[in-house]
């Protein structure tokens, strides 16, 4: 059975948020300001969470991708990825700030976990501190360093550009990329910020993040699916590495998109700019068949967005920014 909107798209690829916590703060995501994290008891239990999983790997989810908040922050990840195998999801991923992350590769591995992303916004320890308004660089570059060592290589490094923070770094991060063979996805920046900041002249486009990269070292496009988010690129010299841009502010990708949410607090999401999302946590909780939550989730999908409006006279960002949605 296979989950479709009334638009036709059909949707393969959940994002589950394990948690609204994180270790880190970073300017384009959480506020500087002390945040209240939900209590325990409204994010959904582990148990809860493979219940849902296993409702929605029966709906023809083909990729499942962990992320939060900060996923490591939360015990019981490895055990919860081993359930998603035993699901035998074909695309098992997370999204990592990395900072925990070189001592759970292993563990990460051994759950079963297919492709990892991680967070890096600077190669520049204190440009990093003021980005992500910790000291964790170093501990950052051991995961990748661990995982470029592991089965799990190449990393994906996700780095989004915010104008006067990080631009400056668009070639150094294409270095890196040849020199470390991993895959680096430059994002834009989108008007999710939990301190509202966002404004289009702090975005930069991946069309100029493009014209930099391919001016120094040529860059040949490489196809990929449709539904992808990024556009990726190697290297026309054949040096090691990619470069992937995503850009669903200056393209969005809302014709082809495949993607739903699902937050640590139990709420599905149909767009990230979703101006609501949907409760599934009373569904669980209130003695609901699997029967009548799927039936509730293929209502919900039915009425997925057509696309984000970000371009649209009037936008208004949704309420719920990033810290509570997940990547
Ligand atoms: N904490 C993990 C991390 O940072 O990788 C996972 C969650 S984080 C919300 C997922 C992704 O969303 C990260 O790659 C992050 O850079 C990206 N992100 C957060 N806020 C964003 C924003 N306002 N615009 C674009 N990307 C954003
Ligand atoms: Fe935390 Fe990830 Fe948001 Fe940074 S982008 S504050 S690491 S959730």
């Amino acid at each position: 059975m296979t989950l479709h909107d009334k638009f036709g798209r059909q949707i393969t690829d959940l994002r589950i948020s394990v948690t609204d916590r994180c270790n880190f703060r970073c300017v384009y995501c959480r506020s500087a300001d002390p945040e209240n994290y939900r209590e325990h008891d409204e994010i959904l239990s582990w148990v809860e969470l493979e219940r849902l999983a296993l409702i929605f790997a029966g709906l023809g989810i083909q990729k499942m991708r962990i992320t939060g908040g900060e996923p490591l922050v939360r015990d019981g990840v490895e055990k919860f990825l081993r359930k998603l195998n035993e699901l035998r999801v074909p695309d098992i991923s997370m999204t990592t700030n990395g900072h925990l992350l070189a001592e759970r590769v292993p563990a990460l591995l051994e759950a079963g976990l297919h492709r990892i992303n991680i967070s890096l916004d600077s190669l520049d320890p204190i440009k990093f501190e003021k980005i992500t308004r910790t000291r964790s660089y170093d501990s950052v570059m051991r995961g990748i360093d661990a995982v470029q060592a592991s089965a799990l290589a190449p990393a994906k490094i996700n780095a989004v550009l915010v104008r006067g923070f990080n631009e400056h770094e668009v070639e150094a991060f294409a270095a890196f990329a040849r020199e470390r063979g991993v895959i680096m996805r430059f994002i834009e920046f989108m008007p999710l910020d939990a301190d509202r900041h966002w404004s289009r002249d702090l975005m930069v486009p991946a069309d100029e993040v493009y014209r930099r990269i391919h001016a120094q070292w040529p860059l040949e496009q490489i196809p990929h699916a449709k539904s992808e988010t990024a556009r990726k690129y190697r290297f026309a010299d054949g040096a090691p590495g990619e470069i992937g841009l995503i850009a669903p502010v200056t393209q969005p990708f809302c014709g082809h998109c495949s993607r739903i949410r699902l937050t640590a607090d139990g709420k599905m999401r149909t767009c990230l700019f979703s101006k609501d999302d949907h409760d599934l946590r009373g569904l669980l909780r209130n003695d609901a068949s699997d029967s009548e939550i799927e039936a509730r989730i293929r209502a919900l999908a039915d009425q997925k967005e057509k696309g984000h409006r970000i371009n649209e006279p009037g936008f208004v960002p949704p309420s719920r920014t990033m810290v509570f949605i997940g990547g």
